[in-house]
């Protein structure tokens, strides 16, 4: 069930042909599948696959290099709706996503010569990689380290947690410590692109030293693979850091954080999808199920959570789409971003605590997808920064714009 208010936004012909042939996909091809690949905690290849023939995996990447060229406020669009079917799905897409982010902006021709075409077929995809075991929030803790080697390549050795796609993915954009002496530490700090074989739990040959352990046991986000990685004496030559060895050693620290900001618009619509159906669910629900004579969207309390939920949906919906026109006209977004992430997160986790109680007990059975939200929902408020995290930022920079 659609929500007509949903259907108003200043879109474009293009935008509005392209989100509802993401949506009609999501109704025809995920949602009737999600619960099996949920319950068994199955990769989605069949889905994947379709997701290649309609160029998902190149939606922003420019033309030349065979993606579609659309940019990030028509992305978001296609992330919302891909997530209004199942957040496993959008986050196949979602770090592969940030590393064309990164190459686009920040790696040289060579490398966007090398990677960029692969990537917009969904070939070859891609992890984005800061998290380790003993931080996630203070990323300039990052333990691993990249040291040059006589030969010029660089070895790297350390641990790194949670990487989404960590598996399946062919290239890790990942985050070293390049100078141990730096200060501030995050002035020493590089982004890799490092290769691996897709599919493989213990690399050999030219990737020897990059091992993937089995996939981490998660409440929810189930079919899409979280991983560590463990680099033990793997070597990455040096060309394979982002932007090349001159313009890129020791500045992964600030490519990181710019992509972060594109990596939180793009949480936000996941939080938009996710909210967007448990409002679905929830305006369904509630008019077929009866109590004291009547479908409970009769009595007022049920109606008061519907309008809480729409509301909420829409205003998370208007503030992501400006985050993503702000980066769009070229503009840094921090604070937009922050506040679309934690908005839109948090209202993702509103929508379906709210769904949830409409439901009433069948909420709690695995019968009704609401269960399947239930389970999905608090990863976006982890995901890209915490919610404490995105005040921190959001403080800070009104406090940058307003100094006295
Ligand atoms: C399923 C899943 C997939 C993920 N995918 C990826 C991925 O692909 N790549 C990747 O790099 N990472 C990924 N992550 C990691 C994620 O980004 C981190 O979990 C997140 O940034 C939080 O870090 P942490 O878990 O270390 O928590 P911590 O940083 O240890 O924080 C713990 C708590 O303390 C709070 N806190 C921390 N510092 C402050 C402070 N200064 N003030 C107030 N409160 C504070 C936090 O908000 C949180 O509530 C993923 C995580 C999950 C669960």
């Amino acid at each position: 069930m659609a929500v007509a208010a949903a259907q108003y936004t200043e879109m474009t012909d293009e935008q509005k042909a392209i989100t509802e042939m993401v949506r009609q996909f999501a109704d025809e091809q995920i949602l009737p599948n999600a619960e099996h690949f949920d319950h068994e905690d199955e990769f989605p290849q069949d889905i994947v696959d379709q997701m290649k023939e309609l160029g998902l995996f190149g939606v922003t990447i420019p033309e030349e290099y065979g993606g579609m060229g659309l940019d990030l406020t028509t992305y978001v669009m296609i992330v919302e709706e891909l997530s209004r079917g199942w957040i496993s799905i959008s986050g196949i897409i979602n770090t592969h996503f940030i590393g064309s982010y990164l190459l686009m902006k920040f790696g040289n021709d060579e490398q966007k010569q090398k990677y960029l075409p692969q990537m917009a077929t969904g070939d070859l995809r891609a992890a984005f990689s800061l998290s380790e075991p003993e931080l996630g929030s203070d990323v300039q803790a990052i333990k691993t380290t990249a040291k040059k080697t006589g030969d010029g390549a660089y070895e790297i050795n350390g641990q790194k947690m949670w990487v989404t796609n960590g598996l399946r993915s062919g290239l890790v954009f990942v985050l070293v410590r390049t100078d141990p002496q730096a200060e501030p530490r995050h002035r020493g700090m590089t982004c890799f692109i490092a290769e691996k074989e897709a599919g493989v739990s213990e690399n050999t040959g030219d990737h020897a030293g990059f091992n993937v352990p089995p996939p981490l046991k998660k409440m929810g986000y189930k079919g899409v693979e979280s991983t560590e990685l463990v680099f033990d004496g793997y070597r990455c030559p040096a060309e394979n850091i982002l932007g090349g060895e001159d313009a890129g050693l020791n500045k992964g620290f600030a490519q990181m954080m710019d992509a972060l900001e594109v990596g939180r618009a793009n949480v936000a619509a996941r939080g938009v999808g996710i909210a967007q159906r448990a409002l679905e669910l929830a305006l369904r629900y509630s008019q077929e199920r009866r109590t004291f004579g009547k479908p409970i969207a009769e009595h007022q309390a049920i109606q008061f959570k519907l309008a809480d939920m729409a509301t909420q949906v829409e205003a998370a919906r208007l503030l992501t789409h400006k985050a993503a026109r702000l980066k769009d006209a070229g503009e840094r977004s921090e604070l937009e971003a922050g506040m679309a992430k934690l908005f839109a997160s948090e209202a993702g986790r509103f929508c379906v605590e709210e769904s949830f109680r409409i439901h009433g007990g069948y909420g709690y059975s695995k019968e009704y997808e609401i269960e399947r939200l239930y389970r999905d929902a608090p990863l976006l408020l982890i995901g890209e920064g915490t919610s404490e995290i995105q005040k921190m930022v959001i403080g800070k920079k009104l406090l940058q714009q307003h100094k006295i």
